[in-house]
């Protein structure tokens, strides 16, 4: 391409409500324009840049034998509703409706389609393992648009689905989803993790992220000093802790009392109350309330009060929590919210004194750090008391609660697998792969017969990527100051041509026959012919992160050109005549697809 026919519309301003690096360098650089909140134009260059991401992630899902399919984007409802989703998936679903008053939903992902296709044509476990993936458009209403191409509405998803006639068989496919993500991220040149993830109220062994490292962030990652543990913050896990972390204001001991009821007037936190008793909040227990919300009852209504009971010293984790809850409730709940003093009270709850001793008429969970706590002070349930000298496992009303890890991970707790110390990292989520087995097959009917003719459920795996998403990921690690850096695996342009002067015939004459020469090689090359300052075209190269510039000068006369590789901006002059073969070397056509029988392209 001729710079001078792009439509490459760059801004000569920093966007006003554009916060993270790579969200101002997207607009800027004329990558992309925002048409409304969260939903964005691709131009050309965006175009060009999330093309190259497809095609990187289709080779690689391909070599892994996932075959590509492309699935309607509008869903009609039912099969939602057949899954049960439809009423639970919360805002974030667009549902509308045709002029015939069919329900539709835009699909913000595809386990119900998928579902669909293979219930309407898989038949016998011979049929099996399959693995479809598609890389289209999805859309969720976000609560929180933001970040540009980060957390948008619309934005494009490689979703692939798999089915299998047994746990062994989807495992095994994981395991190569796994590896195959590795080897996008790898290609793409991202400083990365994969993380244990939240697996939601499924349960189920195998949740992983795969999270981009960067101080913007999203999540918070749980990462081992010493080993290969990593987890997101909503399903990290700890060595257990059998005493307090540290000494604390008052020491580690534990407090020596025989049980009992003791008046604590107005002492009503947890900071208080080691204050009041001169002891470390390891040996208290703290009453987190919740009021957990199902979708119907998201607006105006109470929702149903739960307790959350965790050491002083820690802090209930929500995502955990909401998991624990939903594994024992026949109906999923949203979310947990918060519950007012108000609403505590109306339900007879004495807030600052709450405790799992002869707590009546409401749901609590105890953490499972707390099973066999001994010596510890917990609210009576009665104002201004507490109790004193809990030894919870003597309790039978203890002994015959729920108890659950529902603690959030701290830094400096010690890591499960190698008892080293933890710490947070924060990263972009770019890659989310699930062991789904049988939730869609079983509530939509998708059965298979086995080798003894018997139905069975089939048995899922789904695995996304961010598409999209990857254009803000890479550029958050690898841009600079003076604009775009792409790195090796995906280019805009494998190569840009700059004359310093293009009304020098000589210049001109050399740069059009070495734009020639690329192009009839199928190298990605931009000619930048624009009757501008040299300057200009340079900030202009650095801007949009071309792989390489060429620039060509003066020193043509003496019959030497320079090479700029964007990343690093590390100079090399070379010999004019050698500017075919050193671009050619370091382009990403396969070597064996450019010819190399080539007369060098010098104009003299
Ligand atoms: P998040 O926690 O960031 O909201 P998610 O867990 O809801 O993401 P998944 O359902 O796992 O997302 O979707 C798979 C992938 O799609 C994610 O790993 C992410 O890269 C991408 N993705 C999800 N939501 C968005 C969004 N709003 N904008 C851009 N990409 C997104
Ligand atoms: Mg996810």
């Amino acid at each position: 391409m001729r710079f001078s026919q792009m439509f490459i519309p760059t801004l000569k301003e920093i966007p006003k409500d554009a916060v993270l690096a790579s969200h101002q360098l997207l607009l800027r650089a004329g990558y992309i324009q925002q048409v409304g909140s969260g939903i964005y134009n691709f131009l050309p260059l965006g175009k060009k840049m999330l093309d190259s991401i497809r095609a990187l992630i289709k080779e690689e899902m391909d070599s892994i034998g996932a075959q590509e399919v492309l699935m309607g984007f509008v869903t009609p409802a039912e099969l939602w509703q057949e899954s049960g989703r439809y009423g639970q998936y919360g805002k974030e679903l667009l549902r509308l409706k045709d002029r015939k008053d069919n329900e539709f939903v835009l699909g913000p992902t595809h386990e119900e389609m998928v579902t669909h296709i293979a219930r309407s044509f898989i038949k016998s476990y011979k049929q099996l393992p399959l693995h479809l993936y598609q890389i289209h458009t999805k859309f969720r209403d976000e609560a929180r648009p933001r970040f540009g191409l980060m957390r948008a509405r619309e934005f494009v998803m490689k979703d692939g689905y798999s089915f299998h006639s047994s746990y062994e068989d989807l495992d095994r496919e994981f395991a190569q989803v796994e590896q195959a993500y590795r080897r996008i991220c790898e290609r793409l040149g991202l400083a990365y993790k994969v993380v244990e993830a939240d697996s939601g109220a499924i349960g189920g062994s195998g949740s992983k992220e795969f999270m981009v490292l960067a101080n913007c962030g999203e999540d918070t990652l749980v990462v081992c000093k010493s080993c290969e543990y990593g987890a997101n913050l909503e399903a990290a896990k700890r060595k257990p802790r059998q005493s307090p972390k540290d000494e604390g204001k008052y020491g580690a001991q534990a407090p020596k009392a025989a049980f009992g009821e003791f008046f604590t007037p107005g002492v009503s936190s947890i900071e208080s109350l080691c204050e009041f008793f001169k002891i470390h909040p390891f040996f208290t227990i703290k009453a987190v309330v919740k009021k957990a919300v199902r979708e119907s009852q998201a607006e105006g209504s109470r929702g149903d009060i739960v307790v959350f009971f965790v050491r002083g010293d820690d802090e209930c984790e929500e995502t955990k929590a909401l998991n624990v809850l939903n594994a024992i409730t026949d109906e999923p709940y949203l979310a947990l919210e918060n519950a007012s003093t108000e609403l505590l009270e109306s339900m007879g709850l004495k807030a600052g004194f709450i405790g799992p001793i002869g707590l009546e008429g409401v749901r609590y969970i105890l953490d499972e750090g707390l099973r066999d706590a001994r010596g510890m002070i917990t609210g009576a349930n009665k104002q201004d008391y507490h109790l004193i000298g809990v030894d919870v496992s003597e309790f039978r009303e203890l002994q015959e609660a729920h108890y659950a890890d529902i603690i959030k991970v701290q830094e400096g707790d010690l890591c499960p697998h190698c008892a080293k110390e933890l710490c947070y990292a924060k990263g972009i989520e770019v890659g989310h792969i699930f062991k789904l087995g049988e939730k869609y097959s079983r509530q939509m009917e998708a059965r298979f017969l086995d080798h003894t003719g018997r139905a069975q459920n089939l048995i899922m795996g789904c695995y996304g990527i961010g598409v999209t998403r990857l254009l803000p990921a890479i550029l958050e690690q690898k841009s600079d100051e003076f604009g775009c850096v792409w790195g090796e695996g995906v280019r805009i342009f494998d190569v840009v041509i700059i004359l310093s002067n293009i009304k020098d015939s000589e210049q001109m004459a050399y740069a059009t026959h070495l734009y020639e020469e690329l192009m009839a090689r199928g190298i990605d090359v931009l000619l930048d012919d624009r009757d501008e300052r040299f300057g200009f075209k340079m900030k202009d190269f650095e801007l949009i992160g071309a792989y390489q510039a060429l620039i060509i000068g003066k020193a043509l006369g003496e019959g030497k050109v320079e090479l700029i590789k964007r990343e690093g901006l590390q100079k090399r002059v070379i010999d004019a005549n050698d500017a075919l073969d050193s671009v050619l070397e370091s382009s990403s056509v396969p070597k064996n697809n450019a010819h190399t029988n080539t007369r060098s392209a010098n104009a003299k």
